[in-house]
């Protein structure tokens, strides 16, 4: 069922249109009575589906279709065309779907009202405990109901909100005006139809693995049969003075986005310390609400180490054409005020008023309460191809998981909403005994203003970059290379493009660096006339 649970409002069959004017295998978006439908055709068989995609609402037209999966331009969530329903997150919810009849040449639809049914139950009890309800967590809850789990799904969360979109923290939610259920990733009912249980507002101190219970805080604890810990991270706060005082914050949760909200209201200058993604995002909501925009970060090029030197001084110029102050190579030496922050001295000693100051200078995995266990190392957790962990029965995913890396053969964490949500997926799969080895390609977004910047793979060094169109400009990709081996793509628009070479990556092909350049990319050629 749609979110919200819209429903039906005639069994009529309604005309959309001829099948001439239907292209095989190409998407076509049709208005049916104000509300959008996508068909595709293969052959005499139509699909019909909902044209927006359940995540943000972006248009399933741009989307690449391949073997039957149409993936969602904006943020690849995955749908199987045929059902409508959804394979892979940001979506956490299927496409409504419709039955199809040809009436001679014209093609007719019927809304088909679909109740969360989950497949043939597996017949399995016991309880499986999650320990984080963000993008993994989530995502994995979702996920075992979805495989048919019976048994009881807890999810647990430090927080004292049900699951929400962490990314919008810095984007939109920043902004005047977003309320605070217009950010949650679902409504209650979701989770009740799910028989999916939330615990909010308890923080886990142990986990005892021998007796296979987690300990709360308060000493309560809970016993499980299959763990998952997907706790994220904790916001690293800069080791210097002044960080109590009022209007310092960090951004990693919803009641911190509030209380900057809050905060910006009566602020006429902003410090951002940190120039990473969070701390961009930060500084471009700050200046569309008005504020004077200090940012203070050690590097000389904001995001080079992502995106290479060529594409972080382009983003730099973006913010400040609107007026952004980069204060770059420097670090912040001590925040000044009283009770309130007034102001940032920096590391030469120069110093910026400032009414408020946020710092997204990166996190910590959540992992401080695991040391027991021992299936931490180096401050994450590692796991295999099936995020299994070094002890039985606990699984991890998302930001604190360390993972087998196919695309470089080495290993990555990486913290990326949709890396999250999809671990988290494969980790609920992977307790049920399904044995496939985790096999996603990273993406991630950034929005900053209205330029939003897509990166897909995983480099852990850069060095080799090709650009395709105009990599100063607005519209572009560009190829991050190890030899001629393509191990990412960047870009600004061409989405079409980036989801295809995205799809190369998964394939574990590549398009070499000279093609990147000049030939257009385009999935569909490569599997023409490539074997990939
Ligand atoms: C402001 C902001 C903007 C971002 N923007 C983007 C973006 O545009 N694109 C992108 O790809 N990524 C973005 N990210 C990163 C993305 O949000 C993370 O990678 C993702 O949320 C990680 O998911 P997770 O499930 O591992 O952890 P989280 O989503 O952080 O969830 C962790 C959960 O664990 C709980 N928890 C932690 N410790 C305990 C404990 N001891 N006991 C009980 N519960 C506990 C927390 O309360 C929470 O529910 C952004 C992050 C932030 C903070």
């Amino acid at each position: 069922m749609a979110k919200g649970g819209r429903r039906q409002k005639s069994d009529d069959w309604m005309d959309a249109g001829p099948l001439s004017g239907l292209e095989e295998g190409k998407p076509a978006v049709f208005d049916l009575k104000g509300e959008r439908i996508l068909l595709v055709r293969y052959g005499e068989a139509v699909h019909a589906v909902g044209a927006e995609c359940p995540h943000h609402g972006a248009s399933l037209e741009e989307g690449l279709l391949h073997d039957q999966v149409l993936v969602c331009a904006a943020h690849t969530a995955a749908f199987d065309v045929s059902t409508g329903i959804v394979k892979t997150p940001p979506a956490l919810h299927d496409l409504p779907s419709f039955d199809v009849r040809l009436v001679e040449d014209r093609i007719q639809v019927k809304k088909r009202i679909t109740k969360f049914k989950p497949p043939e139950l597996r017949g399995e009890s016991g309880t499986i405990l999650i320990i984080g309800a963000g993008a993994a967590g989530t995502a994995a809850a979702v996920a075992l109901r979805r495989e048919g789990f019976d048994g009881r799904v807890i999810m647990v969360t430090a927080e004292s909100e049900p699951p929400y979109d962490r990314p919008m923290l810095s984007k939109d939610f920043l902004a005047a005006g977003f309320d605070r259920s217009s950010i949650l990733l679902e409504n209650d009912e979701f989770f009740t139809d799910r028989k999916i249980d939330i615990l909010m507002g308890r923080q886990v101190s142990e986990v005892n693995h021998g007796e296979r219970r987690i300990v709360f805080m308060d000493g309560d604890y809970l016993q499980y049969d299959r763990l998952l810990i997907a706790t994220g991270g904790i916001p690293r706060t800069p080791a210097i003075e002044g960080t109590s005082l009022r209007n310092f914050f960090l951004l990693r949760s919803l009641s911190d986005a509030e209380a900057v909200r809050d905060a910006i209201e009566e602020a006429r200058r902003a410090v951002v310390l940190g120039a990473g993604f969070v701390g961009l995002e930060t500084a471009a909501v700050l200046r569309e609400r008005d504020l004077e925009v200090h940012v203070v970060a050690p590097e000389k090029v904001p995001l080079a180490a992502v995106f290479g030197e060529r594409i972080g001084l382009r983003l730099r110029r973006l913010h400040e054409d609107r007026g952004v102050h980069f204060h770059l190579g420097r670090t912040a030496a001590r925040i000044t005020g009283d009770v309130s922050v007034d102001g940032v001295v920096l590391s030469d000693e120069s110093s910026i008023g400032a009414d408020l100051v946020v710092a997204g200078i990166g996190i910590l995995p959540a992992v401080h309460f695991l040391e027991e266990t021992g299936i931490v190392q180096q401050n994450a957790v590692p796991v295999d191809a099936r995020m299994r962990t070094a002890v039985d029965g606990i699984f991890a995913a998302g930001d604190v998981a360390r993972i087998p890396d196919f695309i470089t053969g080495k290993t990555r964490r990486v913290e990326h909403w949709v890396e999250a949500m999809r671990q988290g997926q494969h980790a609920a799969r992977s307790m049920l005994g399904v044995e496939e080895e985790y096999r996603e390609v990273p993406f991630f977004w950034s929005k900053q203003y209205d330029t939003v910047i897509r990166y897909t793979g995983h480099v852990p060094k850069v060095r080799k970059i090709v650009y395709r169109g105009d990599a100063d400009g607005g519209d572009f990709l560009a190829g991050f290379y190890r030899g001629k081996k393509l191990l990412a793509v960047a870009g600004i628009g061409r989405t079409g493009e980036f989801i295809s070479a995205r799809e190369v990556i998964a394939r574990g092909s590549t398009i070499g660096p000279r093609d990147f350049k000049r030939t257009s990319i385009d999935l569909q050629e490569y599997l023409n006339n490539r074997s990939i």
